[in-house]
């Protein structure tokens, strides 16, 4: 009970931010109020006499005291302070959630945001998980660039929402289609409602399930299913990514019909290629009796070797 509380205060001190406009309420220390999302709170460490100062010491006239702030925080700090703008009119100090595209804090993106820092705390733990997931990964026949996909997937390396936010890019952590969640790999590919109907029209069941991770997800899909039917769930969510850039960055929202078949027909024709490769290039049979060239012609015979510090070669020139 007292460690789930602990928890939520923690869950609220790092999910609460304070958006300066006279700065009368917010504390320099202690209060979250920088524009980072990854760490809203002052790093220079508190000066004598000053710690107990709020944010309208720093503003004179409507303007940052840019000299004053130079001189007293470290260059992080007082770069982040006057990157802030401040407001033409006086208003109030304003606190927000931000784990919501409108700021305001809801039990459903209060829960979001809890699975987000365990998600964030299960990735750093997770080198067994995805070293496990990597080995399944290679056993899947699948084409290399869903591969590469669903490996960067699952090593958090898709430029989410969350993963650009702690790497440090200030940017909405929330979810930029359904605006509801924290946008994590899992949350784009699998749980957001605006997968829903791709996943419909895919045809494969999806099992419900409280997963931590994409990782977790991945581990548990494979124990589901064979590798063929698992190279159809990893090609959705390529079509999945696929369709949250266009929308992202275009604007262009794809019908699941069409993110569908796009992905289930490109599954196809590579293996159909690879199956007509395949018989392409089955070695011929042939007589494993040495046999003498034809007059004027020469036949060369080679065989090699390679060791860790070494190689050889060796060829023999016949003529008829
Ligand atoms: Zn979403």
């Amino acid at each position: 009970m007292w460690r789930s509380i602990l928890a939520a205060q923690d869950l609220l001190k790092r999910g609460y931010y304070w958006s300066i406009a006279s700065g009368t309420k917010v504390q320099v220390w202690g209060d979250s109020w920088l524009p980072d999302n990854s760490n809203r709170l002052i790093i220079t460490p508190p000066i004598a006499g000053f710690d107990e100062i709020k944010v309208d010491e720093l503003i004179t006239e409507g303007l940052w005291r840019e000299d004053f702030i130079r001189d007293k925080f470290m260059a992080r700090d007082a770069d982040l302070i006057l990157y802030i703008p401040l407001p033409m009119s006086s208003r109030e100090d304003q606190i927000s959630w931000s784990f919501d595209a409108r700021g305001e804090y809801t039990a459903r993106s209060g829960y979001g945001a809890l699975r987000c820092f365990r998600q964030s705390a299960a990735l750093v733990a997770s080198d067994v998980d995805s070293n496990f997931v990597w080995a399944q990964l290679w056993k899947v026949t699948t084409p290399p660039k869903i591969l590469n996909f669903a490996w960067r997937a699952a090593r958090n390396c898709l430029p989410t929402r969350f993963a650009l936010t702690i790497r440090h890019v200030d940017t909405p952590m929330c979810c930029p289609i359904c605006r509801s969640e924290p946008e994590t790999t899992l949350h784009a590919l699998v749980e957001c409602v605006a997968t829903r109907d791709v996943w419909d029209e895919s045809g494969l069941a999806m099992l419900q399930g409280n997963f931590g991770s994409f990782v977790d997800w991945l581990a548990t899909m494979f124990a589901y299913c064979d590798s063929v039917v698992f190279a159809k769930y990893l090609a959705v969510c390529w079509g999945l990514w696929w369709r949250r850039n266009d929308i992202v960055w275009n604007g262009r929202i794809r019908h699941s019909q069409q993110v569908v078949n796009g992905c289930f027909t490109m599954l196809e024709s590579w293996f159909h290629a690879n199956e007509t490769l395949a018989t392409a290039v089955t070695v011929p049979s042939y007589s494993s009796k040495w046999q003498k060239p034809d007059y004027g012609w020469i036949k060369i015979n080679v065989d090699g070797a390679v060791f860790p510090d070494k190689g050889a070669i060796g060829a023999v020139f016949r003529d008829h």
